[in-house]
Parts: C-alpha cells; structure tokens; sequence
C-alpha cells in the first residue's frame, strides 16, 4: 500500500535535521501538543537521548516499552503508545535500550522498514504521527524517513543555519528513490527567532530564497516560556497558553494542518 492509499490512516512527519539543538524535539512536543487540540496525535521519541519523552513528563524509571520495542518488533504494536496528561495526544517513549538498536538493527533483515511497519499497524488510531528523530542521518533516522509522507526541518535562526541542510535534501531524496517514493519535505520551519536581532532575520531571508515556498510562514520566537516548559515536563500549551511560543505552536499546527490538506 503506497501511502497516498491510506487516505484514513496518520499522516506520517519526521521532525529531522541532523544538527543537535536546533529545536527538532521543543517542534515535536509543541507542534504535537497544538495539534492535539483538534486532532489525534501520536509523538515517537526516536532519539536515545529521550528529551521527547522527558519534556513530556514521562521519567526514566517510566518508561518501558518504547521505540527500542518498535524497531524490533518484541511486542504488539499496540502495546507501545502510553497516554500523556494531554487528551488526543499518546507516546512511544524512547526505552532505555535505543542507544543499542542502531547496531543490532545492522545485521537484521529489512532493517530500513521496521518503524514503518510498526507505525502502520497503529496509523488508524492517529490523525497525524510525529517522529521526534535524533541528531544524526543514521539507521533510526532512515527508518524515520521510510516511515514517513513528509519531513519538517527546524531550522535555527543562528550562524551556520543552512549548512548541512543540502546534505539533508540529498538524504531525502536518496530514501525517496529507494525505500519510499511518497517522501517529500513538509515543510522547514524557523525556529528561536529573535526580533531584535538582524542575525535571525538574515538567516530568515536566506532559506526563503534558498528553499522558497518550502519555508513556512510560521516563526517559532525564542521565548523562554518553551525552554521553561519543557523542565516542567510539559508542553508550552499547558505552561503558558498565552505566551507567544504558545501562540506560534498553534499556529504552526493550522499552517501544517492547511498545508496537508492542500496535498503539500
Ligand atoms: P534538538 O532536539 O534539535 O537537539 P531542542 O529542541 O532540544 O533541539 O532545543 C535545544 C535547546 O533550545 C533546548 O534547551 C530548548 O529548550 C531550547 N529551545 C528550543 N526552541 C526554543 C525557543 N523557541 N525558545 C527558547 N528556547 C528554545
Ligand atoms: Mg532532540
């Protein structure tokens, strides 16, 4: 089944870019949290690091069956995804053993496919599906990307923003010849954005004449509400609904959400 068929099933987004700290996991939990006003949500907490599922409240000693499970398919699927304190919104946590699944998964067979697989089983239940990924194009990443319609790329407002980013594009594109031909970039989001500063704007101004259209219109700011948030174990929606990270969150869901439905 190719995934335009799946017309009931999640839509599928990778939040990915294979530099650290440039707001992938503050994008997965917040977009997820604002999504998860209107609609059902799963987040995947790819990244052994686990700051997905910590910025969601659910410490180490919780968690049990997570990703690591997904990827070596030891459980039923439906066994994975937990409840969060946020109605519609569920989680497969990072277990403790996903630092390890990047070797093991080298020697077994369809290796590429296996989140695919897991997340296809579980894809009636959700509107939408984000995959919180790690910060390398490794073996969790290429299973992210198989699994996935669409890739969102953070992309901090800061020196060096574009750099890796072709690298990025070719990785999609390779995965879309061989492994996944309904793959495309759903969009590349600007995030920490800082008025006051000409660095952000420059840096804004580049990637819309890089990339073009692909840019979102959406602007993350920085705002220290989100960073806040997340030590609270929770999204910047339940923190601070009136902050303006809030406000930019939910506006990035609609803009996401429009840009879906357009078939983009
Ligand atoms: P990544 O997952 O790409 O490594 P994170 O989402 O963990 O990046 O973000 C890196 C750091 O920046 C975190 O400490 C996070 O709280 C902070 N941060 C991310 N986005 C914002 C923002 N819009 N405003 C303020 N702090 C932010
Ligand atoms: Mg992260």
């Amino acid at each position: 089944m190719s995934n335009k068929e799946k017309s009931k099933a999640a839509r599928i987004i990778a939040v990915t870019n294979q530099k650290g700290g440039v707001g992938k996991t503050t994008t997965a939990i917040n977009l997820a949290a604002a999504l998860a006003v209107k609609q059902r949500v799963l987040l995947v907490d790819l990244d052994p690091q686990g700051n997905a599922s910590t910025g969601l409240g659910v410490g180490y000693d919780q968690r049990q069956t997570g990703t690591y499970a997904a990827l070596m398919q030891e459980v039923p699927a439906s066994d994975l995804p937990r409840r969060t304190e946020l109605d519609n919104l569920d989680i497969i946590t990072a277990d403790n053993e996903l630092a390890g699944a990047e070797i093991e998964l080298i020697a077994g067979d369809r290796r590429e496919y296996r989140l695919r697989e897991t997340l296809r089983a579980l894809d009636s239940r959700y509107d939408v599906i984000l995959i919180d990924c790690p910060p390398s194009l490794g073996l969790l990443t290429l299973n992210a990307l198989v699994a996935a319609d669409g890739v969102l790329v953070p992309l901090q407002c800061e020196f060096f923003a574009l750099e890796g980013i072709s690298q990025l594009v070719k990785t999609v594109e390779r995965v879309r010849r061989a492994f996944n031909a309904d793959l495309h970039i759903a969009g590349i989001v600007l995030t920490m954005y800082d008025r006051r500063n000409n660095l952000s704007e420059l840096v804004a101004a580049d990637a819309r004449s890089f990339f073009g259209e692909q840019v979102l219109e959406t602007l993350i700011p920085r705002n220290i509400r989100i960073s806040e948030a997340q030590s609270h174990g929770c999204s910047v929606l339940q923190y601070d609904r009136r902050s303006s990270g809030a406000a930019a969150y939910l506006a990035l869901a609609d803009e996401v959400t429009a840009r879906s439905e357009k078939g983009a």
